[in-house]
């Protein structure tokens, strides 16, 4: 394995991996009201390509997979490619990013098939918000179950996405935050990114992690967890005597391209240098053509050498080609 490094010298060994660019939700702040434009079903990587998409990034030293979407778990047969990338020598970490819907239904098996742990997108606890945030289809209890059941069958430790909104959930902050002190959650704040239309979500409702901290002060101090945990950008801290843990997570007060560590692989087959940069690498079309795992490592390559220093999120520039919902997050 010789490991991968980009040219800002970072290395790079996380490998997200969008299944569908499908959801079962629409988050106001995911999909645009009007609807994206889907990808044809042949347009979309097999189970088989994407195995062997993982099998030549886990050869060049990539060990940590995330699956996501759109919603992953709407992709069926998910647990078949989840026991697939648990089998690849090389991978130590495989987990799945999720609204949580289709949870309870599918965690024993993904847990039987291999996964390690999942993220659980919670931006509210209320019934009549979470429905009005995620467009109306989902039931808040569908998710909630879904959690348990997680931790049940041991998708630990389970963590819970918040994308904190001005006048949305804001105010369930402190109910979130003392869920990690009396049930042990593990809730990561997340600063709003405006990548969808003003329709959806103005710019006015942003917070930023800083005023979430300045609010949380009010429970306690927050300690830093020691020894640091996770391997994204989240900062983990702790309220005193709680169990769970209280992450942040700043994509546009304070970005963390600095520490940036991986490459998203969308449905339809691109290698995307990063969230918010239209660079990519075509490796649907190579892969159909019989590319040499040789050949699939040089394009992982190329995609990695095109990682841009920095995203100017802040600075307005938002990429237009392509919705949250198809690069997963
Ligand atoms: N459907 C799955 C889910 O909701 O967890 C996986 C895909 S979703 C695009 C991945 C993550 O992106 C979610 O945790 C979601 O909250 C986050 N996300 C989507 N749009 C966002 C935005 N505008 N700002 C911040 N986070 C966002
Ligand atoms: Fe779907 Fe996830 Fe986007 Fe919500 S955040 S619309 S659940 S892909």
């Amino acid at each position: 394995m010789t490991g991968l490094s980009d040219s800002f010298q970072r290395p790079i060994n996380y490998l997200r991996i969008s299944v569908t660019d499908r959801c079962n939700l629409r988050c106001v702040y995911c999909m645009p009201q009007d609807g994206v434009k889907l990808m044809s079903h042949a347009d979309i990587l097999t189970y088989e390509e994407i195995r062997t998409v993982a099998q030549a990034a886990a050869e060049l030293g990539m060990n940590k997979v995330r699956i996501t979407g759109g919603e992953p778990l709407v992709r069926l047969g998910l647990p078949g490619l989840v026991a697939m990338l648990a089998q690849i020598e090389n991978i130590d970490d495989l987990s799945l990013t999720t609204n949580g819907t289709l949870l309870g239904r599918y965690a024993g098996e993904l847990k039987s098939a291999g996964l390690r742990r999942v993220n659980v997108s919670l931006d509210t606890i209320k019934p009549e918000r979470f429905s009005a945030i995620t467009g109306g289809d989902g039931n808040l209890d569908d998710v909630l179950e879904g959690i348990e059941v997680a931790r049940s069958v041991g998708l630990n430790p389970v963590k819970l996405n918040n994308v904190v909104i001005s006048g949305v959930n804001d105010d369930e902050l402190l109910d979130f935050a003392r869920k990690t002190t009396t049930d042990g959650w593990h809730v990561r704040f997340i600063e709003l990114m405006p990548v969808v239309g003003e329709k959806e979500v103005n710019p006015s409702q942003f917070i930023s992690v800083g005023e979430m901290r300045q609010r949380l002060e009010i429970l306690g101090e927050l300690e830093p967890c020691q020894p640091s945990v996770g391997n994204g950008p989240a900062r983990y801290f702790q309220l005193p005597g709680a169990k769970g843990t209280i992450g942040f997570i700043t994509p546009v007060s304070e970005h963390f391209c600095v520490e940036c560590n991986r490459l998203r692989l969308t449905a339809d087959g691109k290698l995307r240098s990063c969230l918010l940069s239209e660079n990519e690498v075509d490796l649907r079309q190579p892969l159909r053509g019989g590319v040499s795992s040789a050949g699939l490592k040089e394009l992982i390559e190329e995609a990695v050498a095109l990682k841009p220093r920095r995203h100017h999120l802040a600075e307005g520039c938002i990429p237009k080609d392509r919705p949250f919902s198809q690069v997963g997050g």
